[in-house]
């Protein structure tokens, strides 16, 4: 859960999740949408799906103990060299550096390497310093502490060297170079796509379908739409995701929402539409469900899509409440 995340946001999930799922063998044996529902809003969902596909292996691979051997640990899925090192250093004792962001900064620092901080090799040439003076004895504490260095006193924009046990031998400190240190290359600019969701509604009921399990979002449910095409307007968009996505024809009645959400490595603006279906059902979506607004809860849906959830209620009871009124009238 920590991984891209704050502590303060991953807290309340976490206790949830455990409250949920107090054992491995509890979790193992939850479906991939119970976990998936645990984790709603917390984002990176792939986190939710290899952890319940390691807690799985570690079931039937190795008798429901986590593995201590580095090769067999590393091989889980979700597991790479940073939570490999730190779950057994911190969980195991074992002398294995764990290099994070905070800790490239201190000992690019300190140690006056000037290498661009976002290249593997910068981060294989800190290991490998690293992995020549951490303790065999208490090398978990070395690492938190060398993480919590960098996360309270050697801030990136301004280090408080004055409280830094590394002050003495510290390249950066001692050059005056702090501010110039670690190098870090200029990422591309974060691209923003334009994105067009049709809520095709039908008797009091509205269309949902799942993503397939791997890929972005893997697992999660979602409404049909894609990306808006080079000069396309989201109306023409959706129109036209409905029908290569589902083969179906839907007409855009009402515009419901125009929400933005940013990922780790793009941007959305999503254009939701009320749709109406003309013609017969979507065909073979690999899982679908008619479902009325209060039942959507039941299914983990991205973050993006909670925020335009509530007027898809509202215009939905809005609609139910005129329905029955001209009922009344003609009654
Ligand atoms: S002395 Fe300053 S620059 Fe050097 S590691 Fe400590 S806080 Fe960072």
């Amino acid at each position: 859960m920590l991984q891209q995340t704050q502590v303060a946001t991953v807290m309340p999930y976490y206790r949830q999740f455990l409250k949920r799922f107090p054992t491995m063998t509890k979790l193992a044996a939850a479906t991939l949408q119970d976990v998936l529902k645990a984790w709603e809003g917390l984002g990176y969902y792939a986190r939710a799906r290899n952890l319940w596909r390691a807690t799985r292996q570690v079931q039937q691979n190795f008798h429901g103990r986590i593995p201590r051997r580095y090769d067999e640990f590393r091989k889980l899925p979700g597991v790479g060299d940073y939570i490999a090192a730190a779950v057994l250093s911190i969980g195991d004792e074992q002398p294995l550096p764990v290099v994070d962001g905070n800790v490239l900064r201190v000992v690019c620092r300190w140690q006056g390497i000037a290498d661009d901080i976002l290249q593997a090799s910068t981060k294989k040439k800190v290991r490998s310093f690293l992995s020549k003076i951490i303790p065999v004895r208490y090398p978990g504490r070395f690492n938190e502490a060398l993480m919590e260095l960098g996360a309270i006193v050697c801030l990136p924009r301004e280090p408080l060297c004055g409280q830094c046990p590394l002050r003495p031998g510290c390249f950066a400190f001692r050059h005056g170079r702090s501010d110039l240190l670690p190098l870090k290359s200029k990422r591309a600019p974060v691209p923003v796509y334009r994105v067009a969701l049709a809520a095709i509604v039908r008797a009091r009921k509205v269309f949902i379908q799942q993503r397939p399990e791997k890929g972005h979002l893997g697992g999660l449910w979602e409404f049909p739409g894609g990306k808006c095409e080079p000069g396309e307007t989201p109306g023409h968009a959706v129109v036209r995701e409905c029908r290569e996505e589902l083969g179906v024809e839907v007409e855009a009645l009402v515009k419901l929402a125009v929400v933005r959400h940013a990922y780790s490595h793009f941007k959305i603006v999503l254009h939701v539409f009320v749709c109406r279906l003309h013609g017969s059902l979507p065909r073979t979506a690999p899982a679908n469900a008619w479902v009325r607004t209060d039942e959507i809860s039941a299914f983990p849906f991205p973050a993006a899509n909670h925020k335009f959830l509530p007027q898809l209620k509202e215009f939905m009871k809005k609609a139910r409440s005129e329905q029955s009124e001209k009922k009344t009238i003609r009654d």
